[in-house]
């Protein structure tokens, strides 16, 4: 079937929950001939989803919900997602997708540092890793000694987590001088946008090949696409779902290549389904058939969101950006943090950075990265380096960008 006559099907199912029905009211899906006309219907946004707090979003009845999960919403009101036994299979089977697509196999022993509970993050790497067949070591979050000793002692071959975390483990297993006790082959990173230093550090200080793996809470979770041994990008499991990328302003569709705002549409899921939904992920679509020759399409890794870009003195601040030119700069590790205040009427960017350097390379590390923003990005910021290890690590998501001035 093409994609539009497996839209109008999701959108038909969508409309048997309260949701759509009253959102849609207006739409009559046979109208919908085109994809044009799909392309019409109105985003849905997190902003609506908290809304149906608490389950408003239920579109089927109650005997078929068999589990809720909820988003880590850091302000006001969760998100609950609802799902039924499909939805929980689907997922896995995505997930099951996304290991065998980074090479991991049943003899493989995943050790899952992402945390369970309302969250999706650690039960949809478990999840996965059973379908598969492997062993998971669900570690859940923290308790750095012992995720190292279990490490070991299990001679787990494939370490999953934030970046950031996985970061402190690298570190952590370093100081110790522990890594010839390993057996890492490969990590799995989930959901949050990280930049070549950081990927280069925790490849190298681990010995691991590296997997991006895309998700969110409201669209299953993390498993939804991967990207492939070829490291080229995120390859998609468009059987579950059709995506789109806009531009975060206008909401039209940008053309290939042309980062934007992913949004999507759930194609099979029953307990909550989705359309058109704004993930406020930047990232871009890649042209043409990967080489590994899975015929699932590609989008980049996620460059950042669109509700962090950030304006100061009118120039439009991304993280991502921040990340590239951090990277190019020698002896800047991968770790920093941006504040950004408003003193005496002017607006004032501090970066924040990590470096083995001291002294005198430090101040002239300083100069560089000062001279660099302005050259490349267009600001001028007061850049401090800091010791290895100063700025915080996270388990969930590291924040990087503090805007103090409103
Ligand atoms: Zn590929």
């Amino acid at each position: 079937m093409d994609n539009l006559s497996n839209i109008k099907k999701a959108i038909s199912r969508a409309m048997e929950g309260e949701f759509y029905k009253s959102r849609f009211k207006d739409i009559n899906v046979e109208d919908i001939k085109t994809m044009e006309d799909f392309q019409k219907l109105p985003f849905t946004d997190k902003d609506d989803l908290r809304n149906a707090y608490p389950l408003g979003l239920q579109a089927v009845p109650d005997e078929k919900i068999v589990r809720i999960h909820s988003s880590s919403g850091t302000t006001g009101v969760p998100v609950i997602i609802p799902y039924t036994s499909k939805d929980v299979h689907d997922w896995a089977v995505m997930f099951k997708r996304c290991y065998e697509t980074a090479g991991i196999t049943n003899l493989d022993r995943i050790q899952i540092t992402p945390g369970y509970g309302l969250w999706t993050a650690g039960i949809g790497f478990q999840a996965g890793s059973e379908l598969l067949g492997a062993m998971a070591i669900p570690m859940g979050p923290g308790n750095t000694d012992k995720q190292i000793s279990m490490m070991i002692d299990m001679k787990t071959t494939v370490i999953t987590g934030t970046s950031s975390y996985v970061l402190l483990l690298a570190e952590e297993i370093q100081k110790r001088g522990l890594r010839d006790q390993l057996y890492l082959k490969k990590g799995v990173i989930g959901s949050e946008r990280w930049g070549e230093k950081m990927r280069a550090r925790i490849a190298g200080e681990l010995g691991v090949e590296l997997y991006d793996i895309y998700g969110l809470t409201e669209v299953y979770g993390p498993g939804i696409g991967i990207n492939c041994e070829l490291q080229s990008a995120m390859h998609m499991w468009t059987d579950y779902f059709y995506y789109e990328i806009i531009d975060p302003n206008t909401g039209e569709l940008v053309p290939e290549g042309v980062t934007g705002e992913l949004v999507i549409t759930t194609l099979e899921k029953e307990g909550a389904p989705l359309i058109r939904y704004r993930t406020h992920d930047l990232t871009r679509a890649i042209a043409g058939k990967c080489e590994c020759g899975l015929e699932y399409p590609r989008i980049d890794a996620i460059l950042g969101r669109s509700d962090d870009m950030i304006k100061v003195k009118g120039v439009i601040l991304y993280p991502s950006s921040v990340d590239s030119l951090l990277a190019t700069i020698d002896g800047v590790s991968s770790e920093y943090q941006i504040m950004i205040d408003h003193l005496d009427g002017r607006d004032i960017l501090t970066v924040f950075f990590e470096t083995a350097l001291d002294g005198d390379s430090a101040r002239t590390l300083e100069g560089t990265v000062e001279e660099d923003f302005k050259d490349k990005i267009g600001l001028t910021p007061v850049a401090k380096a800091v010791p290895i290890g100063d700025l915080p690590r996270s388990e969930k998501k590291t924040t990087r960008i503090f805007d103090n001035r409103y």
